[in-house]
């Protein structure tokens, strides 16, 4: 039977084995159990459903909360050549009776429905008509009040089970595992002995790493610079956050989007698409965001203020890296954070038992965030996990390694302030007092007596701020509850003062660019993916996951054979866009950069194996296989680059190397017409690394000579300007400074 299933796996998707944990969930629905599957986000759960219902006879029905998750799914099927579609309210009545009738016909292995749709009765009868022999429920936790993301709709699911003549096998899969919505999957589904597999719930992956006293503002805008080419998710707290925090990005140059449940509906779809897309990088969100996302290529989630507990964290850090790529997992940790969330479980309704539970979770991510033991440990443990080891090596504990720092003498400054102050004011006052402020408040209050007063006046007033959180977070100082909170001495910092405790910090490294050598055909792949998806109209990551691409720009596979063995690439896809690739690849290694060392397929193996191509490539078709050579295959490559629009080809040629003259004269037109194709490449969304343009100690200068004469004319800005200056510099920066969507 597995043979089975791992012929479907390699044919269809491309993949050559299981991950952990599929394998048992698929057996067991194959051998025909009702089955609940608890894995973590990005374990692939998914895959686990659609092998047995493209094994089993007959439509398989995947309930699934979301309209875009749905879609997302579809597409991401049919891209693998799978019969499958959608019924939800974003289709007109007719497209619903169209596709119901196919779906009867038996046009469809896979049909995803919303759960509200089981309520009408024209769908009831067309099940009666469908041979629905498996139901599959996605994100099943959704039927649990316990569950983080509950909706009243999944609660129709069990009543509408028990009401149907003959019960199709059943399977759940979710990614929370806490006992008690295990316990309500199984009862309100009505699952008869069902196997339930828990996989582990690690996910080697991710980096995690939690930062406390962290100038949140600083780090993430030097992060997000620093992986600008990436895709990634900031999770902030509250809308507004969400809202000043991605201006704050957009205004610096960098392709921030942003999502809440404050914006209309239109925009966060938008929004969401962009992300998908690639046409925005960073997207700053609450924890509306989310499910349902199921971008393989995000590669880190920065938590800009501490989730309310663990299920929340892991499910959001788990959107990293589902291609199993690295991804990186960053919390910023501040003691507002708490009470923020304190406060909001405050305002609940809900009964004592269950708030003392809640804040016993709260009080659980405090833990990790000041734990100096194992993140992942404490993740896995927190998860029921036994037998964890130690020390994971990945994580922000384990690789500690910053330098150690004496403190005190700053530390009994501030502790001796807040003495002072008589314990009864908030982080900034006291901050000010230190700093020297001379502001009314402080002067009504006779603050600026204090002996105190000034005495940090040679560091700034946020690193004071900074520092003093720094001491919160250490247990030095407390935070009161409520609205406005009041800093207190804790008894560690009495020691402090008496000179009976030292206090040191670990000086945080900056975050440093990765550098990789395969790093040039692994951007030219991209590039091709991303032509292809504006062409296709599909998020690029739909095409090819990144894990795919880098393995091609490693393993640079020659011809058809070499490609389907590149995990990721199934039948289906070679087809469609196998070509391409092999095209880009092949002009890659013609140019002498990487001649495929790891593979050993002969010309000859090309020669015979290169398809007649069906599609983009129709001036080939009369080739006959036996007439292709070396020089051939090379054409191939230069007749997909005429595809390409011509600025794009200009893109495509200094990615590979060729400086901005070199273009020109190959391409046979004017240096200014070369740099005007980049720039209109940036406008089409495109990263163009304009740093490469601007010398570093002319880039202060031009941005302040715009400020003075604004950014609508070139001419005024030159004048301003030393001689040496050029124009394209000039526009390179204005690029660089764009702000987005101010076309
Ligand atoms: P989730 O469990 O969160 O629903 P998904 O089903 O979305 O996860 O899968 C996450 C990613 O893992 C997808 O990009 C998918 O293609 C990939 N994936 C799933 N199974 C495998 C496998 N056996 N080998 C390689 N990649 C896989
Ligand atoms: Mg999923």
């Amino acid at each position: 039977m597995i043979e089975k299933a791992l012929e479907v796996l390699q044919r269809y998707f491309g993949y050559t084995q299981f991950r952990d944990g599929q394998q048992k969930v698929i057996m067991s629905l194959l051998q025909g159990s009702d089955t609940v599957a608890i894995m973590p986000t990005g374990a692939g759960k998914s895959l686990a459903y659609q092998i047995p219902a493209l094994l089993f006879e007959g439509t398989t029905l995947v309930i699934s909360p979301l309209i875009s998750l749905m879609k997302d799914q579809v597409d991401a099927l049919q891209q693998y050549g799978v019969p499958a579609t959608f019924i939800n309210s974003s289709l007109s009545l007719k497209e619903v009776r169209v596709r119901i009738e196919r779906a009867a016909r038996g046009d469809y292995k896979l049909l995803y429905v919303a759960p509200e749709r089981l309520e009408s009765d024209n769908f009831r009868s067309l099940l009666e008509s469908l041979q629905v022999s498996f139901l599959a429920i996605d994100e099943a936790h959704c039927v649990s009040q316990w569950g983080h993301d509950f909706r009243p709709s999944y609660l129709h699911l069990g009543p509408f089970l028990k009401s149907l003549s003959q019960k199709p096998l059943i399977g759940a899969f979710t990614a929370t595992a806490t006992e008690e919505v295990q316990s309500d999957i199984v009862r309100l589904l009505g699952l008869r002995e069902p196997g339930i597999f828990v996989t582990g719930f690690d996910r080697p992956n991710l980096t995690f790493s939690t930062l406390r006293g962290e100038n949140k503002k600083d780090f993430v805008f030097d992060y997000t610079r620093a992986h600008a080419d990436q895709s990634g998710i900031i999770y902030a707290g509250t809308r507004k956050e969400v809202d000043n925090l991605q201006g704050f990005l957009t205004k610096n140059g960098l392709k921030a989007g942003k999502y809440h449940a404050g914006m209309s509906d239109e925009d966060r779809q938008k929004s969401q698409e962009d992300f998908l897309f690639d046409e925005i990088t960073v997207m700053v969100a609450t924890n509306a965001f989310g499910m349902g996302i199921d971008k393989s290529n995000v590669r880190y989630v920065i938590h800009y203020n501490m989730p309310r507990n663990m299920e929340a964290y892991y499910q959001e850090a788990g959107r990293a890296g589902r291609d199993g790529e690295p991804g990186e997992c960053l919390l910023l940790f501040s003691p507002q954070d708490v009470v923020l969330q304190r406060y909001l479980i405050e305002q609940t309704i809900f009964q004592p038992e269950r708030k003392m539970n809640e804040l016993k979770k709260i009080q659980g991510m405090v833990e990790y965030c000041h734990t100096p033991r194992c993140l992942r440990k404490t993740i896995l443990e927190y998860f029921g996990e036994e037998d964890v080891q130690e020390e994971c090596g990945n994580c922000s504990s384990c690789n500690d390694e910053r330098e150690i720092v004496d403190i005190t003498l700053e530390a009994q400054k501030i502790f001796s302030c807040i003495y002072r102050m008589r314990e009864r004011f908030g982080i900034g006052l006291v901050a000010e007092v230190l700093k020297g402020s001379r502001k009314a408040k402080i002067r009504e209050l006779c603050f600026d007596q204090l002996s105190t007063h000034g005495i940090m006046q040679e560091i700034s007033l946020q690193e004071i701020k900074d520092l003093i959180n720094r001491l919160v977070a250490e247990g030095y100082l407390q935070l009161s509850n409520g609205e406005y909170p009041v800093v207190k001495l804790l008894p560690n910092a009495i020691l402090v003062l008496k000179g009976e405790a030292k206090v040191t910090q670990k000086v945080s490294a900056k975050p440093s660019r990765e550098e990789s050598d395969e790093v040039s055909l692994f951007d030219r792949l991209r590039v091709l993916r991303r032509e292809i998806a504006i062409r296709e109209n599909l998020p690029p990551y739909m095409i090819f996951a990144d894990s795919t691409l880098r393995e091609m720009a490693q393993v640079c596979p020659l011809n058809h054979r070499a490609m389907l063995r590149i995990s990721g690439v199934g039948e289906r896809k070679l087809e469609k866009y196998g070509d391409e690739f092999l095209a880009s690849i092949w002009s890659f290694s013609k140019d002498g950069k990487r001649l495929g060392e790891t593979n050993s397929d002969t010309f000859a193996d090309v020669v015979t194996l290169q398809p007649k191509s069906k599609q983009g490539l129709g001036q080939l078709d009369d080739q006959t296989d036996s007439g292709f050579t070396v020089e051939k295959i090379a054409n191939l490559a230069d007749a997909t680059m005429e595809k390409i629009p011509s600025h794009h080809q200009t893109l495509l040629m200094y990615l590979e190397g060729h400086s901005l003259e070199d273009i020109a004269k190959l391409r046979k037109v004017t240096p200014i017409t070369v740099q005007n194709h980049l720039v209109r490449c940036g406008a089409d969304g495109q990263a163009i690394p304009w740093d490469d343009f601007i010398p570093t100690e002319q880039e202060s200068h031009i941005l302040e000579a715009i400020r003075q004469v604004g950014r609508e004319r070139l001419r005024p800005i030159k004048d301003l300007l030393a001689d040496e200056v050029e124009w394209f510099t000039i526009r390179a920066v204005l690029e660089k400074h764009k702000v987005v969507g101010e076309e």
